[in-house]
């Protein structure tokens, strides 16, 4: 391996694209099948190679996300993507086995208010199905991650301390998920806490691999990106044209648009896999069918150089 190659190897890190899941959920404009397909393949072409293409919710409480058996029946699977699908509950985790997943996203809350609100389920609830769910999922042959939301701060009860945080994420850890997302869930997080969160659960959860889910709420959620990196995280959630939000997380805004993180990242040496270009395209395309300007500001500004 030449030096060239060892460091772009080591300067590396990987984007899950959220967009046609956590973006589409929380918009007014239901794409159909087709459009949801279409901007997964433009995504694929961009680079994407995990993306998370659907929920397996209740679709009276997310219609947005009431065609995900039929999106996963349009995407095949192909064996350098992995396609992920968010389960709350058994019956979400079968229709996503049945469906064909490659990987499960659960979810675990750091407050019992929110996750009462989002889910239904208090903490030790949610811990309680993480524990359920995990075990069924692998041995059906799917990966599992799991995120833990509002792990920075919640809409209902204020400030999370780093010690719940890392209570919750030392008992998710025995599951050995892929990853455990601390998830910035209403963009409250400043860069500072991101990095001490971050270095605080790796102490003390050494085997579990972390990663980064921010919301550009505050405008912070690409300097919070750059702190956790520098901590050693090397996997974040993206939506593509920073699109997305929480319907149960009041006042929440997009998603860190994936074309910031990408221009922002590679043009600090950082390798994404992903074209900047094609995801602008991608971007703008989306944000026509839409129907509103999309948050991204790259997508606006456009290439540089
Ligand atoms: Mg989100």
């Amino acid at each position: 391996m030449t030096q060239a190659t060892a460091k772009s190897a080591h300067h590396h890190v990987e984007l899950i694209e959220v967009g046609p899941r956590d973006g589409l959920q929380n918009e007014t404009t239901l794409l159909s099948t087709a459009d949801k397909v279409e901007l997964i393949q433009q995504l694929i072409k961009a680079g994407s190679r995990r993306i998370e293409v659907a929920s397996f919710v209740n679709p009276h409480r997310v219609p947005q996300m009431a065609d995900a058996e039929a999106v996963l029946a349009a995407v095949p699977k192909q064996s350098n993507i992995c396609r992920i699908g968010l389960v709350l509950n058994r019956k979400g985790l079968e229709r996503a086995i049945a469906a064909g997943c490659d990987e499960v996203g659960l979810v675990a809350v750091a407050t019992n208010t929110f996750g009462e609100k989002n889910q239904g389920m208090n903490i030790e609830q949610s811990i309680a199905s993480c524990k359920e769910l995990a075990p069924i999922a692998k041995a059906a042959g799917l990966t599992v991650q799991i995120t833990l939301s509002v792990a920075f701060g919640c809409p209902y009860e204020g400030e999370v301390t780093a010690q719940s945080v890392l209570d919750i994420a030392k008992r998710l850890a025995e599951l050995q998920p892929r990853e455990l997302a601390l998830a910035d869930t209403i963009g409250v997080a400043v860069p500072t806490q991101v990095q001490h969160l971050f270095e605080h659960v790796r102490a003390f959860a050494p085997a579990l691999t972390l990663r980064g889910h921010f919301h550009n709420t505050r405008n912070t959620a690409l300097a919070n990106i750059l702190a956790a990196y520098q901590t050693g995280v090397k996997v974040f959630d993206s939506s593509v044209g920073g699109i997305g939000g929480c319907p149960f997380a009041p006042k929440a805004s997009g998603n860190v648009a994936t074309e910031d993180v990408v221009y922002t990242l590679e043009r600090s040496g950082i390798v994404t896999g992903l074209s900047l270009a094609a995801l602008i395209d991608t971007s703008q395309w989306l944000q026509h069918k839409l129907g509103h300007v999309l948050p991204s500001a790259v997508a606006r500004a456009g290439m540089f150089p």
